[in-house]
């Protein structure tokens, strides 16, 4: 039976406490949720989705019931998208039942859905944790719009008695027993991954951990001592990753999603959770340089993530900021760490050059163009992004001043950065006009400038 919180406890209407019961099955979920406290005698109950996730959705919510605690039933309507009203004709916790089923199109492995295979499930909270509001207005968003609601504390116990006996449950969430977790927020906010993963320190002092899936096989001997190497190299560039402790969840590529040819990495953060993604064809060597190179870049870029935009938020305009910097740091870690030799910075940075004049470079207009162009100008803004911010720090360097370019960028946004409201483009280009000349910005950052080989100390055109 689902353990009954602080039943009677809270007054009505008050902040919910939230026990969630899980019993997942092959591509679905089945849960009940306990509510304490919380909206009544009307509850607005209702499902979110991921904002970039909106269209794609990988999961739908059926079977949606209530009752009370004895299991007398309570009203149930569905009032729109994945929203329902229900009547909460009971002074004391009701539970609501519904099951999720979630897919696996290739799709939404970048848009933070929830998904599934055969060998793991991975539930980004966004869209498979009710909602529970005490107004219709919640509830009249599209769902990739919805708010949070309140909830003082919420609880996830997993039933895997039906799932294979080396699976577990692994989330950055406190875990208070096997497969039970307490929250002191919205789970929604939280990943929940599924299958047979294994937990390793990567640094205890960075409050940095792993969760590696059995199947994981591209550099797998090395996976966890490069995660090491490049999160101690950037805690001394930028201190610590801003907050709590952050797990990185290492899963392979579905077979639907894994590359024909080569090896295809994918990474997203939510949360204080990195999920890492990645398969390679047959006939690739998993274990050669060019593999592992790949394979540092990748995870240094990941690792980045922690700091932007997890502990420093920005805007959608600035998103080359996130993934362009993200590039740069990931590369130059990397090299700082000595998993690339010099030659093979050069040589990995001249081949993304290269990547960038064949889709087009100048295709992309600015950096803020391009972040807000959609998905076919995306890889752009990536390697744009890194090749921007190689010049900054060229320039940085040779006018000698002090620190890295990276670590004084980092605090100087950091001092303007209030901790929540994400930072607009006018702010960063103030900041790095104060860095390197402003006609630099102006060509690079705001403008379309075309980037040439001399300008990235890669030798001439
Ligand atoms: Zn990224």
């Amino acid at each position: 039976m689902v353990p009954i919180v602080a039943c009677g406890l809270l007054p009505s209407g008050s902040p919910s406490v939230l026990e969630y019961f899980v019993i997942p099955g092959s591509g679905e979920i089945r849960v009940s949720v306990t509510v304490a406290g919380g909206p009544r005698p009307t509850a607005w109950v209702a499902f979110g989705a991921s904002p970039l996730g909106a269209g794609l959705q990988s999961r739908w919510i059926d079977q949606v019931t209530a009752r009370t605690v004895a299991g007398a039933p309570l009203g149930v309507r569905p009032v729109g998208d994945d929203a329902y009203r229900v009547d909460v004709t009971t002074n004391d916790a009701w539970v609501l039942e519904y099951r999720a089923v979630i897919g696996a199109p290739s799709a939404d492995f970048y848009h933070r859905a929830s998904t599934s295979s055969g060998d793991h499930m991975v539930l980004i909270g966004v869209d498979v944790w009710a909602r529970f509001f005490d107004a219709p207005a919640a509830i009249g968003a599209a769902p990739a719009a919805r708010p949070l609601d309140e909830v003082t504390e919420a609880g996830i116990r997993f039933d895997l008695s039906g799932l294979p006996d080396d699976w577990i449950v692994v989330s950055v969430a406190p875990e208070v027993a096997l497969n039970q977790f307490e929250l002191s927020d919205h789970p929604a906010r939280s990943v929940f991954a599924l299958g047979p993963y294994r937990y390793q320190d990567i640094d205890r002092g960075l409050g940095l951990r792993a969760a590696v899936h059995s199947g994981w096989n591209v550099g797998r001997r090395q996976l966890v001592s490069y995660a090491r190497q490049l999160a101690r190299v950037q805690a001394r560039e930028f201190g610590p990753p801003p907050g709590d402790h952050a797990l990185m969840i290492f899963t392979p590529l579905p077979p639907s999603v894994a590359p024909r040819q080569g090896v295809r990495t994918m990474g997203m953060v939510w949360d204080r959770s990195l999920l890492l993604f990645a398969g390679a064809d047959r006939a690739v060597p998993l274990n050669n340089n060019r593999v592992r190179e790949m394979l540092a870049i990748f995870l240094g870029h990941e690792i980045f993530h922690l700091y932007v935009p997890w502990g420093l938020a920005v805007t959608q305009p600035l998103s080359w900021l996130s993934e362009g910097w993200a590039e740069h740091v990931g590369r130059t870690s990397a090299r700082t760490a000595g998993i690339l030799s010099a030659a093979g910075a050069d040589r990995s940075l001249r081949e993304a050059y290269d990547r960038y004049g064949e889709m087009g470079g100048v295709r992309a207009g600015s950096l803020q163009n391009a972040s807000q162009a959609g998905e076919d100008l995306r890889p752009l803004l990536y390697v744009r992004g890194e090749l921007v911010f190689r010049i900054l720090s060229l320039e940085w360097a040779a006018n000698g001043k002090g620190g890295s370019f990276d670590s004084v960028f980092w605090r100087r946004l950091m001092t303007e950065y209030d901790g929540d409201t994400p930072l607009e483009p006018e702010a960063v280009s103030r900041i790095l006009s104060t860095m390197v000349s402003p006609s630099t910005v102006r060509r690079l950052v705001n403008g379309a400038a075309i980037i040439t080989l001399p300008e990235l100390g890669l030798g001439r055109r």
